[in-house]
């Protein structure tokens, strides 16, 4: 890939929700009913989310997306406006519903999680191929789950032949992740739940998900640990990104590099979207040329960061926010 000029350090393709959020001291059973805290609106969505870490950590970002014209878009676009986020191409659609994301936050800040799709599900191929010549002025192009497969498939079908890098969080993670899918993810960023289930491993752990993953066709790997970092496996040195078109890129599995990234001690009060906190700075990172582990390093401490904020993006940290650390 030569030198080129490029509009946005990160473009994310993906998903936009209002975050509906009650926290409660014990989660209700099947057929039961609990009493939580006041209801707390908010901008999420793991698309949204992303590009606002980015854009708040001052990467040039630009979200393309779908909400609706109702309150819920309103308060996306805000959002993304008040984080720095360009939203020329999120598509603002007459009579949908905003995707919507009822969380329930237990004692523990640990959060479980129902999405309505809402305008997300209509976020289609033609947005991602009209929007060919945005992919071509990115760094790098972010994507996750909570839009149509064939919106995602066309992203990264766009982002090959403009030789753009493709981020690739498979959430909601699906039973089998598309061949095409893995083998345009550099790197693919997966918690510890989807690297076990995308390893197909029964045992094991985060090392032997990533090779697994790796050799399954994804070019580079992230797992997340939670509290306790990140893992990440990335191809040899001498291994260059810049093989032409169909020539198998990287050293192989076998000449793999893995770097165990510590993670941050804090107070955690709420981990809802951490992860795409440490994506959105994954990408923000990488964009401007770091290696894998040393954007994986500077993701760690966002993530840890955005821990210790209720909420998604009113959690995501600016730079000067950030706890010590390497990266
Ligand atoms: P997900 O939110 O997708 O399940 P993780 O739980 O692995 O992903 O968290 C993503 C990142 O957020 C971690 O790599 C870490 O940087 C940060 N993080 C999450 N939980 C904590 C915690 N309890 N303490 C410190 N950092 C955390």
């Amino acid at each position: 890939m030569g030198e080129r000029e490029n509009v946005y350090d990160v473009l994310v393709v993906g998903s936009a929700n209002a975050d509906l959020t009650v926290r409660v001291d014990r989660r209700p059973g099947a057929g039961e009913t609990v009493l939580g805290t006041d209801l707390v609106e908010s901008a999420g969505g793991k698309g949204a989310n992303q590009a606002a870490a980015a854009a708040r950590l001052g990467a040039r970002t630009a979200l393309l997306a779908r909400v609706g014209d109702d309150a819920f878009g309103e308060l996306l676009l805000k959002g993304q406006r008040a984080a720095g986020a360009d939203v020329r191409h999120v598509r603002v659609e007459k009579g949908a519903r905003t995707g919507t994301a009822l969380i329930v936050v237990g004692p523990d800040g640990d959060n479980t999680i129902v999405v309505s799709p809402g305008a997300n599900a209509r976020l289609s191929p033609a947005d991602v191929t009209g929007a060919r010549e945005v992919v071509a002025a990115s760094a790098v192009v972010s994507l996750q789950l909570e839009v149509p497969p064939e919106t995602v498939r066309a992203a990264v079908e766009v982002a090959r032949e403009t030789g753009t890098r493709v981020v690739l969080n498979p959430s909601p993670t699906p039973a089998e992740l598309e061949p095409e899918l893995l083998a345009a993810a550099d790197p693919l960023v997966v918690n510890e739940h989807e690297a076990r289930q995308l390893s197909g491993l029964a045992g094991g752990g985060p090392e032997e998900w990533a090779r697994a993953l790796r050799e399954r066709g994804a070019r580079s790997v992230v797992v997340t640990l939670g509290g306790d970092g990140a893992l990440v496996l990335d191809a040899g040195p001498g291994a260059g990104r810049t093989a032409a078109p169909g020539v198998e890129p990287g050293a192989g599995p076998a000449g793999d590099e893995v770097v165990r990234v510590p993670g941050v001690r804090v107070r955690a009060v709420d981990t809802t979207g951490a992860g795409d906190a440490f994506t959105g700075a994954l990408a923000t990172r990488l964009a401007r040329g770091a290696s894998l582990a040393g954007a994986a390093r500077y993701a760690v401490r966002v993530g840890a960061a955005s821990v210790t904020r209720p909420g998604a993006q009113p959690s995501y940290p600016a730079e000067g926010e950030l706890p010590d650390g390497e990266g």
